[in-house]
């Protein structure tokens, strides 16, 4: 199984990239199972995307991203 650390570097993919490498979304998504605090941070994130693109910002700014990589590093 993965370690949280790794599984978070990747969640930010995981969850924008439609095309992720299929073995790692599979390994990230296995972890996500088992592991209750990477599980809420990948909700946190997902919630997040949603009230996003609710408000129509399907293409955000590079900064509003970092700004958000940011937040979810901080929750
Ligand atoms: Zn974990």
């Amino acid at each position: 199984m993965s370690h949280c650390e790794d599984v978070l570097d990747h969640l930010y993919e995981y969850i924008h990239s439609n095309d992720f490498p299929s073995d790692g979304g599979t390994e990230i998504k296995k972890h996500l199972q088992n592991c209750r605090s990477c599980f809420s941070r990948y909700e946190f994130e997902q919630r997040l995307l949603e009230r996003l693109r609710n408000a129509g910002c399907c293409q955000c700014p590079d900064s509003l991203k970092k700004k958000i990589q940011f937040l979810i590093k901080q929750f």
